[in-house]
């Protein structure tokens, strides 16, 4: 990374802090100035990402899918302004433009086979659990990273999957339960972060 580079990512990162610490002078909770376990574009997931993203959002701009998303308080005030994946608007085809047009290198090389940007995990609204009647995750799965056990109940490869998000976006399940007042789908993207934790508790 140029000097210039780390300059302006130096500024992203002070002016987060800066917030931050505003924030909390004006009595916000310590829950919302941390920062939430969001999924980065690809290339994104290395520790250092909050320190070089300057928040110049080219890489929402570019995405021709429009998997990115802009971060907002929901994801705690270090995540503010930073692109996030968002799969309800998109997936993600690993076409790199977000890393090619990334002026910080905030955005890097990425090898979804070493670093996934997430993992896919059913939850208890999948249709199939209860029904054993839609498949469309794993029919639209491009990396088939998922297969059916016997019921018809969607099994995921955690070895295959990288998190690009297709199953989430094509899933219907939140259609079926929006009269419940849930949005959530039958199987979502978890970042890395949270499936740790996830595996810790
Ligand atoms: S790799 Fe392509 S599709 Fe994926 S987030 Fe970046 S620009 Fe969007
Ligand atoms: S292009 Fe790079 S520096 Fe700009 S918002 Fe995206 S990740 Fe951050
Ligand atoms: S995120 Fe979903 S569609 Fe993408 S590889 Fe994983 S299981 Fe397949």
């Amino acid at each position: 990374m140029s000097s210039q580079s780390s300059s302006i990512g130096r500024r992203g990162l002070l002016l987060s802090v800066g917030a931050s610490g505003a924030l909390f002078a004006l009595g916000w909770g310590a829950s919302k100035v941390e920062s939430a376990p969001v999924i980065r574009p690809p290339g994104g997931q290395d520790n250092n990402f909050l320190s070089r993203c300057i928040r110049c959002d080219r890489c929402r701009s570019i995405c021709p899918t429009n998997v990115i998303s802009i971060g907002g308080l929901a994801d705690g005030v270090l995540n503010l302004r930073t692109p996030v994946m968002n799969y309800r608007y998109g997936s993600c085809d690993f076409c790199d433009k977000c890393i090619e047009v990334c002026p910080t290198g905030a955005l890097t090389a990425y090898s979804g086979e070493t670093t996934p940007v997430g993992k896919a995990r059913l939850t208890d609204i999948c249709i199939a659990l209860r029904t054993r009647a839609c498949t469309k995750c794993k029919e639209a799965c491009p990396y088939d990273a998922i297969s059916l056990a016997e019921g018809k109940v969607p099994v995921i490869d955690n070895d295959k999957c990288n998190g690009c998000g297709v199953c989430e976006n094509i899933c219907p399940a939140n259609v079926l339960q929006a009269y419940t007042g849930r949005n959530q789908r039958g199987i979502e993207i978890l970042s890395l972060e949270a499936l740790k934790a996830q595996e810790q508790s």
